[in-house]
């Protein structure tokens, strides 16, 4: 059984590919395969544990990254 979770997600509609291709003139993020208990599958809080976001944090590392490009 093949238990590794890799595809590209679009950030702005989330449709996934398999392959790294352009949605919303964007290339999709790379989603790799996370460890269960991996602290970056866990929401962002601020420094008051009030919730950020709902989006995982390897979504959002991926984010800024893309956009620093
Ligand atoms: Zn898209």
């Amino acid at each position: 059984m093949n238990r590794d979770c890799n595809f590209y997600i679009c950030a702005t509609c989330f449709n996934v590919s398999e392959t790294p291709i352009t949605c919303h003139d964007q290339s999709m993020i790379h989603c790799r395969s996370l460890q269960p208990g991996d602290p970056r599958l866990k929401p962002l809080f601020d420094h008051e544990g009030d919730l950020k976001t709902s989006a995982p944090r390897w979504f959002i590392e991926s984010l800024k990254q893309q956009q620093q490009i």
